[in-house]
């Protein structure tokens, strides 16, 4: 029973109040078969989508079935139009993508009725198109189109139907069948309100009203009152489980990201671009940082370097050693005063020209003391290490690097051969063991010579560089480092304002750590340009998806009008954009990891990938579909039902 009191509607057009209904009131019998006629801009629809809930009268009251819908909230609205009423349109509103059978059982996805497979198809055998249950509606003709809209209308069993000029797109034949099942709804008790400009349209109705000007000219009864029908509304059934609904929202996302294939595909680059970044650089960070550890711990963290500091004078910084030089007999002292030392390798390097007949390779050299071979893991493997007694003669002689001999000898052994450092002939008395590279440096390319060859013969310097110290274990490291520099102080005089920067001696634990946050930072600084690019992707899906809102303005409308709520719309909306970004997420982490693969067998540069830069940059890649889909959804969700519709 419907029942309008006083409603009017007005428009505001810029200053001008424009009338759509000027005070209509009516009441409508449940079983009734109503049909409104009227020139075009009488009010006709606007009258119509009140009384559908699509629209809301700017003044007077709304009964329907007892209970007043003036004034009650969108989604109220919504509810009782799903509840109470169906729509049929002139312009049909299928949505393209779905089968016949898709469409009918549309509506039960916001009334929450499960099972609906069955009745959709009854409902498409009643209007006689069980045939064409799979077919979309671009596979049928408009009158088809229109069953299929009237079995939509049905499916939640409503007790009105409201249909704005139904047959006014069809042929003449159309037109009969669609009025026929009209008609024979009526005799099942449904109360139908029509629409329409035609004559023989209105014939068929019980009840006439003509409208002009935004009121009620006359209303005309053709055919006596119905007989109040006792309408027995089925039981509502039991509502599905939230997940379910969720699945749902999410198996239409699905469907509706593979029709647009190409668009979906580019609104995935960018998030696919950005976690595959994400995960190589985090792979490429942790990879070095693993590399300078793994390093770093098998030369001990016992070892100590003493270097000169970088002294300033006047707040200028000196080059290294400008008042304060390391020699030799520094080390003896050390040796011989600081208790607790294992063993001590004092050394000079620069880089050198080396030769063998043809060939030319610039490299490191090391100029160093005997006791630095078993001090640094460096006893040949081929040949010997020199002596005390070649050191202090100032032999020639060369302990050579594995890319060194791969250089300059192929892969012909080197042992015994001459060559020359910087014109200087030396003769290779050994291999060095394979070291590898860590991660910036080969250390493999590399001349190790005897301390004072290399300090008179080789560089032309009277002092030495740095001083390695290792001692006894690691619990009396810091002692040792004290009394280092007590004896430093001592041996140079080193005036107390002066003794912070004149040396820097070094713990490996320390310069691990250090080297360890250097490459931490770069990490995350990478990780950050690609989480940039992660950024651009989901503003990338936002402006998709943004497009999609509007291209679809029509659809929500229609959603709306069969039931959906403002979360309805939101949640299919976000669950597409959540898709994009998660598929992409997905697509991204094998892309990352493929790419890693290749960086470090094809550059040879070491990597890690972990399980939490996988499982960050895939959170992240879903956030972001998240985060940038909540606008467009929340934009779509908030359309008003009768302005969605008509949006062409
Ligand atoms: P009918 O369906 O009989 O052709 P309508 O109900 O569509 O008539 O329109 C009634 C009047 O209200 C017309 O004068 C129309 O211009 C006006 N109108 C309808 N919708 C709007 C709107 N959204 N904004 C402004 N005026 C409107």
């Amino acid at each position: 029973m419907i029942e309008v009191r006083d409603i009017e509607k007005t428009y505001t057009m810029g200053d001008n109040k424009v009338y759509a209904l000027r005070g209509v009131s009516l009441s409508i019998e449940d079983g009734d078969y109503v049909a409104i006629m009227g020139p075009s801009g009488s009010g006709k629809s606007t009258l119509t989508h009140i009384l559908g809930l699509l629209d809301v009268p700017s003044k007077g009251s709304y009964l329907l079935n007892g209970r007043e819908v003036s004034g009650r909230s969108e989604d109220d609205l919504a509810v009782a139009r799903r509840q109470e009423l169906g729509f049929i349109f002139q312009q049909f509103n299928l949505l393209p993508r779905m089968n016949a059978q898709e469409n009918v059982a549309l509506p039960l996805l916001y009334s929450k009725s499960p099972g609906g497979q069955d009745y959709s198809q009854q409902l498409l055998a009643r209007v006689g198109l069980q045939s064409r249950q799979h077919h979309r509606p671009n596979e049928m003709s408009g009158g088809q189109q229109q069953r299929v809209a009237i079995a939509r209308s049905l499916i939640n069993r409503p007790r009105v139907i409201l249909a704005d000029e139904p047959t006014g797109n069809l042929d003449s034949v159309s037109e009969k069948e669609i009025l026929a099942i009209l008609k024979e709804l009526n005799d099942q008790g449904i109360t139908i309100i029509i629409v329409t400009h035609e004559e023989e349209v209105g014939a068929q109705a019980k009840r006439l009203i003509r409208m002009r000007d935004g009121v009620i000219q006359s209303d005309e009864r053709l055919k006596p009152k119905p007989q109040p029908v006792p309408m027995q509304k089925a039981a509502p059934a039991a509502p599905q489980s939230a997940w379910l609904e969720l699945m749902e929202h999410f198996r239409q996302g699905f469907k509706t990201l593979a029709a647009n294939k190409i668009r979906t595909a580019l609104s995935m680059l960018g998030i696919l671009i950005g976690v595959a970044a994400v995960i190589a650089m985090l792979a490429l960070g942790r990879g070095a940082q693993k590399a300078i550890e793994e390093q770093l711990s098998s030369l001990g963290s016992n070892l100590l370097v003493l270097r000169t500091g970088a002294v300033r004078v006047g707040g200028v910084a000196q080059e290294s050693g400008t008042t304060t030089r390391l020699s030799p007999e520094d080390a003896a002292a050390i040796e011989q005063k600081v208790s607790d030392i294992a063993a001590i390798a004092s050394s000079v390097d620069g880089r050198a020209q080396a030769t063998y007949l043809n060939k030319n390779w610039s490299t490191q050299v090391l100029a160093t003391t005997p006791t630095y071979a078993p001090m640094k893991a460096a006893i040949p493997q081929l040949g010997r290490f020199f002596t005390d007694d070649e050191n202090l003669k100032r032999a020639r002689v060369a302990v050579v690097g594995l890319t060194v001999v791969r250089e300059l000898f192929g892969g012909s052994s080197p042992i015994g051969e001459m060559i020359k450092i910087n014109k200087v002939s030396f003769q290779i008395i050994g291999v060095l063991p394979e070291k590898g590279s860590n991660g910036w440096r080969d250390q493999d390319d590399l001349i190790v010579v005897p301390l004072y060859t290399g300090m008179h013969r080789l560089m032309g310097k009277d002092y030495i560089d740095s001083i390695e110290i290792q001692i006894a274990s690691a619990d009396k490291v810091e002692a040792a480092q004290e009394n280092i520099l007590e004896v430093m102080y001592a041996r140079h005089r080193t005036p107390p304002s002066m003794r912070d920067q004149a040396y820097q001696l070094r713990n490996m634990a320390d310069i691990q750590a250090a080297l360890s946050q250097s490459s931490q930072t770069m990490t995350l600084l990478l990780a950050s340009i690609a989480a940039i690019s992660l950024l651009v992707g989901g503003i990338g899906i936002m402006n998709i998806m943004l497009v999609s809102v509007t291209e679809r303005t029509k659809e929500i409308g229609l959603r709306k009008a069969i039931g959906a709520r403002r979360n309805d719309i939101l949640m299919q909306f976000l669950a597409e954009s959540v898709v994009v970004s998660v598929v992409g997420g997905l697509i991204g982490v094998v892309l990352g990891w493929l790419i890693t693969i290749v960086l470090s067998k094809v550059a040879g540069w070491s990597t890690a990938i972990t399980f939490d830069s996988v499982f960050l940059a895939f959170f992240f890649s879903s956030a972001i579909g998240m985060i940038f889909g909540i606008y467009p959804a929340r934009k779509a969700s908030r359309l008003h039902p009768i302005d969605a519709l008509r949006y062409e």
